[in-house]
């Protein structure tokens, strides 16, 4: 099938000239900054350019993230704040297409994942975090303190918003992300300083824009742009009271340790070699479905995937024939054809990375389907690569243990269920594994076993608002979503009274 057609106001969007969005405007290039331009991977044209925030800009947009919490947004009436978000999340609905369309050209997802994920799955997460507004609530409590005097005391403890959150944000579901962490930030009464990725950072400035527009008052949401560097100086500022962040290990770690040497909160979604277990008498059928959805969308940039998948010794081959059938009949090719079902890798370095991978995989002999990098639609340009299924020798092979992100799945045999717990066990990431079996009392038996944020049965990669999502190991510190977000993004206060 042809292209979709691009909406004038997505390609009137690309021609701006993009710079921060501070205190409610977005700020034209300060002229102090050299601009960078964003790639569509699929083409490998730059079709926007951004200039990076300068040092003045980060402290502008900090100071104003600290000036609309002091001044509005924490004592803001929380019905009102709901409201808003619920209507954040209708604009972004009635914007929809202007933003699938951005993210596609700027990410490679596919514009059927970017109008599912980045618009579809962004209003309901925003709506979710707009219900809980109403509902942060303190404890009362019952000192048993001996009484000196005869009086009694009462205690009761208060949700406090924590202050300027630092959204640091990657490039993968870049919308979906930053909106996990707006939601979560303003639902509890902070404000926020988002960094997009600077491979995608279109998407969350239009959303900034249109937050303007659902009444969010001018300096609750500010966006800086701009590299590493940016979000370094970021996080070290010193009115910045929590950092949420969403990225590599590598990255993770450092954003750690400087938050830590001014003991900044911290929460860290990081990177994992998350598991597909099947045990033996899964059903084959709906794992394979499962796999080629959940294993491979996104070209597998998703950061609770599966990348590596231990299969009952005697059901492999059954396996790996119908994946790979299925694998060698899906449609690669322009992530604006609405047929198609692989894209391209997002950006430059990541495709290097996975080329990197596939080089391991055929120098070892283990490719079973797959395997190359191949020529783009457009004049063969692009970061394409073929979604590939590995055979492993051993469960300490390279694509055994390290995170490719990207469309490679690794395939290893196992015998006995203490077998498959250590080998699940054995890599340093826990952020998701899936089971694949109706059998209840393994499965019950495996659970609590098993080093991961989250467990799926008989599916994988599911995130929804109401379930807490996060890493164990180095995996992650926090969670997400559910209830649990609260206690990230709020102080416990202490109220105890005499009477
Ligand atoms: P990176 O860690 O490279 O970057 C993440 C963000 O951090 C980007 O905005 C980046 O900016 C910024 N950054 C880089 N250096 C610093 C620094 N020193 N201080 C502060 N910020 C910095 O990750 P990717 O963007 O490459 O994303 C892919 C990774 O993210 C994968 O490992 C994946 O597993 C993980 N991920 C985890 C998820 C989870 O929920 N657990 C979800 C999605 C992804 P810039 O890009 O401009 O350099």
């Amino acid at each position: 099938m042809p292209d979709i057609q691009l909406l004038p106001e997505t390609l009137a969007f690309l021609d701006r000239q993009h710079g921060q969005f501070i205190a409610g405007e977005a700020v034209a290039p300060s002229g102090t900054t050299t601009a960078f331009g964003v790639t569509n991977p699929a083409t490998e044209d730059v079709i926007a350019q951004i200039s990076p925030a300068s040092d003045a800009e980060i402290d502008q947009a900090v100071a104003a993230a600290k000036a609309s919490f002091e001044q509005v947004w924490a004592d803001f009436n929380p019905y009102a704040r709901g409201v808003m978000l619920n209507k954040l999340a209708d604009l972004i609905e009635a914007n929809g297409e202007q933003i699938a369309q951005l993210e596609t050209l700027s990410s490679g997802k596919s514009i059927n994942l970017s109008r599912m994920f980045e618009v579809q799955q962004s209003a309901i997460f925003l709506r979710y975090f707009a219900g809980w507004t109403t509902k942060i609530a303190g404890e009362t409590l019952q000192p048993s303190f001996p009484s000196m005097t005869g009086e009694q005391y009462s205690a009761f403890t208060r949700r406090e918003p924590i202050g300027v959150v630092a959204g640091i944000i990657p490039w993968n579901f870049p919308l979906m992300i930053a909106i996990w962490k707006l939601g979560a930030a303003l639902a509890c009464g902070c404000t926020v300083v988002l960094k997009p990725s600077e491979f995608t950072p279109l998407t969350i400035l239009r959303v900034a824009e249109l937050a303007r527009e659902a009444g969010i008052p001018d300096g609750v949401i500010n966006i800086v742009n701009g590299m590493g560097d940016v979000g370094a100086k970021l996080i070290q500022h010193p009115d910045v009271r929590k950092v949420s962040f969403t990225g590599s290990v590598a990255t993770g770690k450092k954003v750690n340790l400087t938050a830590a040497a001014d003991l900044t909160r911290c929460t860290l979604e990081l990177g994992g070699k998350n598991t597909a277990a099947l045990l033996k008498d899964a059903d084959i059928d709906r794992a394979v479905g499962g796999l080629l959805q959940l294993g491979y969308i996104h070209q597998g940039q998703v950061c609770a995937a599966p990348e590596r998948v231990y299969v009952h010794a005697s059901r492999l081959d059954e396996l790996l024939n119908k994946l790979g059938g299925a694998l060698s009949q899906a449609p690669m090719g322009s992530p604006l054809d609405e047929s198609v079902l692989f894209g391209p890798i997002s950006n430059k370095p990541q495709y290097e990375k996975v080329c990197h991978y596939l080089n391991v995989a055929n120098k070892e002999n283990r490719v079973v389907v797959g395997g190359q990098a191949v020529a783009g639609p457009v004049n063969g340009k692009g970061y394409f690569v073929q979604p590939t299924i590995v055979q492993a020798t051993s469960a300490n092979d390279i694509l055994m243990q390290e995170e490719t992100f990207g469309p490679i799945l690794s395939f290893m045999a196992y015998e006995e269920e203490d077998e498959l717990l250590s080998l699940i066990n054995n890599t340093p990431y826990g952020l998701g594994t899936s089971l694949w079996t109706n059998n209840l009392s393994a499965t019950m038996r495996m659970i609590p076993k098993i080093e991961s944020g989250t467990v799926w049965v008989n599916l994988h990669t599911m995130v929804d608002p109401a379930v807490p999502f996060g890493g164990v190991k180095h995996s992650g510190i926090g969670r997400e979503f559910g209830s649990a977000f609260i206690d990230e993004y709020t102080e416990v206060k202490s109220v105890i009274m005499a009477y």
